[in-house]
């Protein structure tokens, strides 16, 4: 009889989460070190609850000093045995990876759901796009060819890309997404595949809010034959993090998050010598043209604004109305009403709560400091509250109209389902605001005309910009370009792609003269090397 297959994590592919009943004795939230789940000795934790019933999920831990300092070790030991194997061995591991993730893809999807509160189909789409830069990373061989030029007689110059060591990823708990896709195993993914394909020992600190997925990430890591210490795991808050930023083995730190915890990681770890690529907050605006397809467009901002409770650095949380298109709110109201706010394990669920009671106190309080302000409340989720579901953090689908730039909810990235509405007299107008805004990391507009879109294109200040798609994340094959507030250092260094290739490779260029008598006569080889 074949034997049921065992996880120190209590979940395995075939055997995970279904629904938000309670966990009758949660388990602690392991570490991870030299290929193994280790227990924190540790007395300080921190709670993660099912945000659908605040019921206790686990407890992840403050690691101690010498703990996170036997990590950094364990990382520099593996640096250079990893950094010795060629990238062609490293490409089979990867391709080992990437089937295990899709193996594992539904139970990944069920602790996402269960500790950070997402639909199911939600965090489905979260696992994808962290897959897809898993399968991308697999073209490792062809994004570390270096160049060649023959520069003078007998003389030529080569460029080598060499891993720059141990390298440190903090993660948030949300992420950004396509409508119906998103993040706690995407973000993991945007660092994991990229910096151990170029040759780097990672560490990961997982937020400390939904680690559950980072940690399968890791088990699934080992499994694929990444060897010991080339893939850890810390755990913990601002000390964890001020650890990482002040190790001096630690050569480069990608960050994930808010704006104040981003802002003081990128300023701290760039004056410790280290490279830093930050993305941070956002407020995403979405121009709508009279001349827009109006169907299409109110459910793709529908989707856009409340799909994953709006808790994604990529929600569209802005409509701009140009002229009599605010005539369109009572349908875009009536789309947003049909939305179905539920325990994400269930069927039909359209969005999930927040993440925590502090959020969801957060997100009331901007909409009542809205009404104050002088706004309008055109759809109040305050105070919703699915029957099965009473103790969760929910916050219906909520519409603010006739919003001006100096309110607090036009200021403020909101991160739940909240949209706020401003009405202008002209594309132009709607230019010039979204210019105004602090961040830029995506913007779009709706329209049929192809002189708009461009006009659009040509003058907008976003990184990532949409012409009748809500939500323009670009697919790995790219990179993730948000710019301004919305990525430390003004967009310096974008996730993944070849230029997250860049940010984990030093770029070495040797120039070399051999004289062209040198000229070789040994035996020759006659059969293909099979070791790479
Ligand atoms: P957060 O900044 O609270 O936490 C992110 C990480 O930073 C966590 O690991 C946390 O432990 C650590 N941290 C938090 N405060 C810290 C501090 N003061 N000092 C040191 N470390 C600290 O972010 P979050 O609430 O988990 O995620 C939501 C935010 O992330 C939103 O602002 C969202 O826009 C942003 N985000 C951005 C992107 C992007 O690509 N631009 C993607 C996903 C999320």
């Amino acid at each position: 009889m074949a034997t049921q297959p065992t996880s120190v994590l209590g979940t395995t592919a075939t055997s995970f989460p279904r629904s938000h009943e309670k966990i009758t004795s949660p388990k602690d939230t392991p570490f991870f070190v030299g290929n193994e789940f280790r227990y924190s000795k540790t007395e300080s934790f921190i709670d993660v609850h099912d945000p659908a019933t605040n019921n206790l999920v686990t407890r992840v831990p403050q690691m101690t000093k010498a703990e996170l300092e036997e990590v950094v070790a364990s990382a520099k030991d593996a640096f250079p045995g990893w950094k010795a194997m060629s990238v062609i061995a490293r490409q089979r591991i990867m391709f080992n990876y990437v089937s295990l993730i899709k193996e594992n893809w539904d139970r990944l999807a069920a602790v996402i759901t269960l500790e950070q509160g997402k639909t199911l189909a939600d965090a489905k789409g979260d696992v994808l796009r962290g897959l897809q830069v898993a399968e991308a990373a697999c073209a490792g061989p062809e994004y570390m060819k270096g160049e060649v030029l023959e520069v003078a007689k007998d003389m030529e110059t080569r460029t080598y890309k060499e891993p720059l060591g141990v390298v440190a990823a903090i993660c948030p708990f949300s992420g950004y997404s396509l409508p119906g896709l998103d993040f706690p195993a995407m973000i993991p993914l945007w660092c994991i595949p990229i910096a151990t394909i170029t040759g780097n020992t990672v560490i990961l600190k997982p937020s400390e809010r939904d680690p559950g997925a980072a940690m399968v990430l890791v088990e699934l890591a080992e499994k694929a034959g990444f060897p010991k210490g080339v893939i850890n795991v810390v755990h913990g808050t601002h000390d964890t993090v001020n650890f990482i930023l002040d190790s001096p083995t630690i050569k480069a730190i990608s960050f994930v998050g808010s704006n104040k915890a981003g802002e003081y990681i990128y300023t701290r770890g760039s004056a410790n010598g280290k490279r830093v690529q930050a993305n941070l907050g956002a407020k995403n605006h979405a121009i709508v043209l009279p001349d827009s397809d109006k169907e299409a467009t109110l459910s793709s901002i529908a989707s856009a604004a409340f799909g994953a409770a709006g808790q994604r650095c990529m929600a569209l949380s802005v409509a701009v109305l140009v002229g009599e298109t605010r005539d369109w709110l009572p349908e875009l109201v009536e789309q947003a009403k049909a939305l179905h706010v539920d325990g994400g394990f269930e069927d039909g669920a359209d969005l999930g709560p927040l993440i925590t009671p502090q959020s969801k106190a957060r997100v009331e309080s901007l909409v009542a400091d809205a009404e104050k302000e002088g706004a309008k409340i055109l759809l109040d989720g305050r105070g919703y509250k699915p029957k099965q579901y009473p103790n969760g953090n929910w916050v219906g689908p909520t519409i603010i109209s006739d919003v001006r730039p100096s309110m607090q909810c036009y200021k403020e990235e909101i991160f739940g389902p909240v949209l706020v509405c401003i009405n202008v007299d002209s594309l132009d107008d709607g230019i010039e605001l979204i210019n105004k805004n602090d961040y830029g990391n995506g913007t779009a507009v709706f329209t049929s005309s192809g002189a708009s879109a461009e006009r659009f294109r040509r003058n907008i200040e976003a990184g990532q910009v949409g012409v009748n798609v809500p939500i323009p994340v670009p697919l790995p094959m790219f990179s993730f370009t948000g710019n301004k507030r919305s990525m430390a250092g003004g967009g310096a260094n974008t996730f993944y792609g070849r230029p997250g290739v860049s940010f984990y490779t030093q770029t070495k260029t040797v120039t070399s003269k051999w004289s062209s008598q040198n000229v070789s006569s040994g035996k020759a080889e006659m059969s293909m090397p099979t070791q790479s």
